[in-house]
């Protein structure tokens, strides 16, 4: 193990829209921000094709090229960007307090001020033929993915909120909306229930699993099984969505930073602060409503001047008391 601690202004925590957005506006500051990418260099959006909906790209653009673009943009301003993983952090309670963090269990970081953008992962079935035909017309986000199924017929599986949510979305674009739900009821409140229900063009099936998805290279329709009696049934959709939940990737922050019930970062209202001073959230890992990366890209520039504004109240207190 390595002893020697390096001691920084920012550091980022994920390499996502907000936190490459986070560092174009951190470095532009000159806070010198130092980025751990993770696991996932470039976030969720590495694993899509199109990206259609980001302000600025006319003809869409793929998210692999947008995340390298982000990059290259957080870079040409003096971003240090490292691969590596945040593995454990002890953060100050004190204002201008140094927050420890470890990266990778053996290097150790002092940072001033700490953005954390550790993204949301989006929980699928974990059937193999769902896994291999994702961005083959199985999707998790029915808003980034929806309009690519115009006039077609699709499935969304899940019963909360979201997943009611996301089918009459579906249901405004899309020919026909098959939702399956597990049980004999669903979960989301009784409005989604009575919205879900009154929308035409949406079927809901209680009791019923996908099976397979089937096709080679794209989703040519799904086998779906009904849990109750065993009798499979196959029927035609070219989009499958996946509906049943997210965790954000925020568990080396607990018992240390305030979360809701299911591991979402609060933060203060029109701000990203946390309960640590000098430690800000932003994108998925605080956003369970939107979870767009625009909406990331929005929350990681508040974080980084949330940051600077900070660092600089923090300075001029130090230098009233001297
Ligand atoms: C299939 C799919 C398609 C999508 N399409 C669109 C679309 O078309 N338009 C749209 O607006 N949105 C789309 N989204 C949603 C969008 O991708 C997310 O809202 C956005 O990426 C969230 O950005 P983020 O920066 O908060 O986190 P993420 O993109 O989730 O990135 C999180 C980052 O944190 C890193 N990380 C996690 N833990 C650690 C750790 N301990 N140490 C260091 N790093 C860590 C990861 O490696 C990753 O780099 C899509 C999502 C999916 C799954």
């Amino acid at each position: 193990m390595s002893e020697q601690v390096e001691r920084i202004k920012t550091l980022i925590i994920g390499s996502g829209p907000a936190g490459y957005t986070a560092a174009i506006y951190a470095s532009r500051a000159d806070l010198k921000p130092v980025m751990y990418t993770g696991m996932e260099p470039g976030g969720q959006l590495t694993t899509t094709t199109e990206v259609d909906n980001f302000p600025g790209y006319p003809e869409g653009i793929d998210g692999p090229t947008m995340m390298m673009q982000l990059q290259q943009q957080a870079e040409r301003f003096g971003t240090d960007v490292r691969i590596g993983m945040v593995t454990a952090v002890d953060f100050s309670d004190e204002i201008g307090g140094l927050h420890k963090i470890t990266v990778d269990d053996s290097k150790f970081i002092e940072a001033e001020t700490v953005i954390i953008s550790t993204g949301a992962s989006a929980k699928y079935l974990n059937i193999p033929s769902e896994q291999r035909l994702r961005g083959g017309g199985v999707s998790a986000c029915a808003v980034c993915d929806g309009f690519f199924y115009k006039g077609q017929e699709v499935a969304i599986v899940g019963a909360g909120d979201t997943a009611a949510e996301e089918a009459s979305y579906l249901a405004n674009i899309c020919k026909k909306v098959t939702m399956l739900v597990r049980k004999d009821h669903m979960r989301a409140s009784k409005a989604m229930q009575h919205r879900v229900n009154s929308i035409d063009n949406i079927e809901i099936r209680y009791n019923t699993e996908v099976d397979e998805v089937l096709g080679d290279q794209v989703v040519e329709g799904i086998r779906i099984v009904d849990n109750q009696t065993g009798e499979k049934e196959e029927i035609s959709v070219t989009g499958l969505f996946i509906a049943i939940g997210h965790k954000p990737n925020t568990d080396i922050f607990k018992g240390q930073l305030d979360m809701d019930e299911t591991g979402y970062i609060i933060t203060q209202p029109k701000s990203t602060k946390t309960n640590k001073p000098g430690v800000f959230a932003s994108g998925d890992a605080q956003d369970k409503i939107y979870r767009q990366a625009v909406t990331a890209a929005g929350t990681g520039c508040m974080a980084a001047l949330d940051a600077e504004r900070y660092l600089a109240a923090v300075e001029s207190k130090e230098m009233m008391a001297s």
